[in-house]
């Protein structure tokens, strides 16, 4: 459903990270929206970096007081395994559906209308297979996904986040973007003794 139509009421906000929160939060707030923030990442690799991600991102929602629900499903083995394979046309419209499918089933038990994700605010994810993804989700289970365009918003949003002192990943969270990212070696030489660090932000 497009977001014009449905400003304000109740409103899941899928978060992959503090970051990329930001920015979504910033447009949220300003439409009187009441939101309940989900963290549902289950397939970041290696396990403290998800710790990290969800330790950020809940002191965005602290600073602001949002309900933050988090989810600790970890699908990593299946991940691994490539479980995936032949079912989805991509492994990343496979990630979008985990993600998107289980926020709408969270936004329906908790009675909430409609739901959205702040990975729309990212010019490097497929916001149409998001888009898309995020409707029969909502339609699976009777809540509306906001398609909302947060992209314009993106470099502010890190911007808000270096001013915050949140941490700034240099990889989308799956173990294959990792090995893909061009930082790769500079990523993997950050995580020598940075287990279990996440410094006071906010
Ligand atoms: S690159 Fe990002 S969106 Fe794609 S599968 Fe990996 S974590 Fe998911």
């Amino acid at each position: 459903m497009s977001a014009e139509n449905n400003r304000s009421g109740d409103l899941l906000l899928h978060v992959c990270c503090g970051p990329c929160a930001e920015y979504p939060l910033t447009v949220l707030l300003e439409q009187e929206y009441r939101i309940t923030a989900y963290f549902y990442n289950p397939n970041i690799h290696p396990q403290f970096e998800e710790e990290r991600r969800r330790k950020y991102a809940a002191a965005v929602m602290k600073a602001r007081n949002i309900p933050l629900l988090v989810d600790r499903e970890d699908l990593i083995s299946q991940w691994e395994n490539k479980t995936w394979c032949g079912k989805y046309p991509s492994r990343c419209e496979m990630c979008y559906s985990i993600r998107l499918n289980r926020a709408a089933m969270k936004a329906a038990e908790r009675s909430l209308s409609s739901f959205t994700t702040t990975l729309l605010v990212s010019p490097y994810q497929n916001r149409e297979a998001i888009c898309r993804i995020g409707d029969e989700s909502g339609q699976r289970y009777g809540v509306r996904f906001l398609d909302f365009d947060f992209r314009p918003g993106f470099r502010k949003g890190q911007e808000m986040a270096k001013e915050d002192g949140l941490y700034r990943q240099k990889y989308c969270g799956c173990i294959d973007s990792l090995s893909e990212s061009k930082f790769r070696d500079k990523i993997y030489a950050s995580f020598e003794g940075s287990e279990g660090e996440t410094q006071t932000v906010l």
